[in-house]
């Protein structure tokens, strides 16, 4: 009688536990935070939703998954971005990307210094040179004037994958 009942309340906790996990897992849907390339803190802005190898992953810039596909020798593809000016969900296709201009698209976590502890810029960053997505050619135009850098269509920003 009393194993029954340890046995009924055992299968009772291992119950609980699958439903708590299905919620967790299905229903409550964590936001991710950080990009799944480089585990910079992502921006509403700036994150970009991209797809290696069918694997689909919240990224910091659409620069850091440009990298990434370069760095893993496989193709990209953009499923979604943000308007830097609104913070709003666009489509890739729809996009205008500014590149190089002098905002600077993710933190960095270190300023290079040299010996003399005089900075220098950096030699090498992943998310450089900053790409940022606009919903319209005016806007991204406009931003141009004021930051710097070129307004580029998402074929000519996706050419820049080394590996298609
Ligand atoms: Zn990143």
């Amino acid at each position: 009688m009393n194993t029954r009942r340890i046995a009924l309340v055992g299968i009772l906790i291992v119950a609980l536990g699958v439903v708590a996990f299905g919620w967790f897992r299905f229903v409550a849907h964590p936001a991710a935070v950080a990009c799944g390339y480089c585990s910079r803190p992502l921006h509403a802005n700036l994150s970009v939703t991209a797809e290696i190898a069918g694997k689909t992953t919240q990224v910091c810039c659409a620069r850091c998954a440009i990298s990434e596909a370069n760095q893993q020798h496989k193709s990209v593809r953009l499923i979604a971005v943000h308007d830097y000016s609104t913070g709003r969900s666009i489509s890739p296709t729809n996009a205008w990307f500014v590149e190089g201009s002098r905002a600077m698209a993710c933190e960095h976590d270190a300023m290079r210094m040299n010996d003399m502890k005089g900075t220098q810029e950096l030699a090498f960053d992943r998310c450089s040179p900053g790409t940022l997505a606009f919903a319209n050619k005016q806007n991204a135009e406009a931003f141009t004037v004021q930051n710097g850098g070129a307004v580029l269509s998402l074929a000519k920003l996706m050419s820049e994958v080394r590996f298609q």
